[in-house]
C-alpha cells in the first residue's frame, strides 16, 4: 500500500513526500479511507504508529475544497489532554498542510495570555487545535464560532478521561454542528471509552490495530534493582555516560524530584533540565524546542508533561521513579523508539517496588530483564537460589529475572521456569535497529503488528 492509493490530494502527498514517508502506517491505510468517506471512528493503536497523520491528512484533504458555510471559525477542532501534544498537532498540521495554500492553525491551550488568544481567534481559522479547559473559557465568552465547523479530533482521549476533561469536551462538543463529523484516538478502547464514543460519536467504525504484546517490539526493557537514593545517583550517572545514549528522558515521581534531580545533573556536568507541570508555559516550550532540536541531552520530566513528546533523538527513558499505574510505564518508554527506531528502557527498583513491578509486566505481558553495572551491584538480592540477577556478573546482564526475596508466592521454586526465561533472554543486537521507514529492506516494524 502507498499514500498515493489512499485518493489524498496531490498537494498533501506532496507534503508527505517531503516528510520522507514512503508508505502508510497500519492506523493510517485504515483510518484514512473511513474518514475520507465521512464516517466517525474511534481508534487505538499503539504510541509512536502515525495517528497524528491518520487525523490530521483527511482533515487537510477537506479544507482543500472551500467551506459550504460562509464564516470565519474553524472548521476542524482537535482536543488534546495536554499543550506540548496540542503543539505537536499544530506542528503536524502545518507540516502536512505546507503545500495547501492559506491553511491558518491556532493552538488555543491552557497558562497562555487571553489577549493573545483572543486576536488569533477574531480572525479566520482552519484548523484549531486545543486544550479543553480553556476552550470552555473562550467558547462561554462568546469568542468562538463553531457554525462551519465539519471535523472534531479527540485526541488522546483515554487520558482525556483520566485528567478529567470528558465533560469539559462533552461541552465543548455540545456547542458544535450536530452534522459534525467526529474523531476518537485512544491507547485503549475500554468500557469507559465506549461510553463516551456512544455519546459523542455516530455509529462509528471502530479500528484496533496492535495487540497489547507486540506494542513494545523495538524497544529494549531492562531493570536495575537498587538499594537506595544514592545507588540510584550513581547508575544514573553511569548510564548517562554511555556515548551511545544520545538523548533521554528521565522519569521522576514529583515535580520536586524533577527539579532537584536536574539540578543535579547539571552540577554533574549532563546537559539536563526539568520539565513539569508547575513550570510556565514558555519554559516548557523553551525546554522542548531545546530538547528537539538537540540542545539538551536529558530531559527530567514527570508523567504528565512527557506524555506526547515525539523526539526521534530519544534513545533512552529511564524510570528513575518506577510509574504508579502499569499504563503510564507503557506511555513511558514509547517516548523512545519513536517511528520505528530502536530505544532502550531502563526502570529503577528497590525492593519496595516489587508489587509495582509486576503489576507493569501483568499489563504488558513482557518480562523486563534485569541487568548489573559491575561495581554498582546491589546489596539488596531479590533473587536468591533462583539465578539470574542474583549472581551478579555481566553476562547474566540479558537473563529475565521475575521473583523477588521478599516474594513468598512459592514461585522461586520453579527453576523450570526460570530456565526457560533465561532461554527467551533476547539479544537485542540482533534485532534491526534502523529506521525502517527510510529505505530499508527490512519490513516495516508496524508490519510487526498483529
Ligand atoms: P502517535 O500519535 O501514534 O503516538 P505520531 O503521530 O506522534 O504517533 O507519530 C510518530 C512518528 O512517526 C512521528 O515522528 C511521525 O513523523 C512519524 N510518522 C508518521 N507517519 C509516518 C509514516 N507513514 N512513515 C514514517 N513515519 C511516520
Ligand atoms: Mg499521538
Amino acid at each position: 500500500m502507498s499514500f498515493e492509493n489512499l485518493n489524498l490530494h496531490p498537494l498533501i502527498l506532496k507534503a508527505i513526500v517531503d516528510s520522507g514517508y514512503t508508505e502508510p502506517t497500519p492506523i493510517q491505510e485504515q483510518a484514512i479511507p473511513e474518514l475520507l468517506a465521512g464516517h466517525d471512528i474511534m481508534a487505538s493503536a499503539q504510541t509512536g504508529t502515525g495517528k497524528t497523520a491518520a487525523f490530521m491528512l483527511p482533515a487537510l484533504h477537506r479544507l482543500a475544497t472551500p467551506a459550504k458555510v460562509h464564516s470565519r471559525g474553524p472548521r476542524v477542532l482537535v482536543l488534546t489532554p495536554t499543550r506540548e501534544l496540542a503543539l505537536q498537532v499544530s506542528e503536524a498540521a502545518a507540516k502536512y498542510g505546507k503545500h495547501l495554500p492559506r491553511v491558518k492553525v491556532v493552538s488555543i491551550l491552557g497558562g497562555m495570555p487571553y489577549p493573545l488568544q483572543n486576536k488569533l481567534l477574531s480572525q479566520p481559522v482552519d484548523i484549531l487545535v486545543a486544550t479543553p479547559g480553556r476552550l470552555i473559557d473562550h467558547i462561554q465568552r462568546g469568542r468562538i464560532d463553531f457554525s462551519r465547523l465539519e471535523m472534531m479530533v479527540l485526541d488522546e482521549a483515554d487520558r482525556m478521561l483520566d485528567m478529567g476533561f470528558i465533560d469539559d469536551v462533552e461541552r465543548i462538543a455540545a456547542a458544535t454542528p450536530a452534522t459534525r463529523q467526529t474523531l476518537l484516538f485512544s491507547a485503549t478502547l475500554d468500557s469507559a471509552i465506549d461510553k463516551v464514543a456512544a455519546r459523542l460519536l455516530k455509529t462509528p467504525k471502530r479500528i484496533q490495530i496492535a495487540a497489547q504484546q507486540a506494542r513494545l517490539d523495538n524497544i529494549e526493557q531492562r531493570l536495575h534493582y537498587v538499594d537506595d537514593l544514592s545507588h540510584k545517583n550513581r547508575l544514573l550517572d553511569h548510564l548517562l555516560r554511555d556515548m551511545a545514549l544520545k538523548q533521554a528522558i528521565v522519569f521522576t515521581a514529583t515535580k520536586r524530584d524533577a527539579d532537584t534531580l536536574a539540578d543535579n545533573l547539571s552540577a554533574q556536568g549532563h546537559e539536563a533540565a526539568a520539565l513539569h507541570g508547575d513550570m510556565s508555559q514558555r519554559d516548557r516550550t523553551r525546554t522542548l524546542t531545546k530538547l528537539r532540536h538537540g540542545g539538551l541531552r536529558v530531559l527530567v520530566a514527570t508523567d504528565v508533561a512527557a506524555r506526547g513528546i515525539d523526539v526521534a533523538g530519544i534513545t533512552h527513558v529511564i524510570n528513575f521513579d518506577l510509574p504508579k499505574f502499569a499504563e503510564d510505564y507503557v506511555h513511558r518508554i514509547g517516548r523512545t523508539g519513536r517511528a520505528g527506531a530502536a530505544g532502550i528502557a531502563v526502570s529503577f527498583a528497590s525492593g519496595k517496588d516489587g508489587v509495582n513491578l509486576k503489576k507493569i509486566e501483568r499489563f504488558t505481558g513482557q518480562q523486563i530483564a534485569s541487568h548489573v553495572v559491575p561495581g554498582l551491584e546491589p546489596r539488596f538480592k531479590p533473587r536468591p537460589g533462583a539465578g539470574g540477577a542474583s549472581r551478579g556478573t555481566p553476562n547474566v546482564a540479558h537473563k529475565r529475572s521475575r521473583t523477588w526475596s521478599n516474594d513468598t508466592s512459592g514461585r522461586n521454586a520453579n527453576s523450570a521456569n526460570g530456565n526457560r526465561d533465561n532461554s527467551r533472554g533476547r539479544s537485542f543486537d540482533s534485532d534491526n535497529r534502523g529506521n525502517s521507514f527510510r529505505g530499508n529492506s527490512n519490513p516495516s516494524p508496524y508490519a510487526r503488528t498483529k
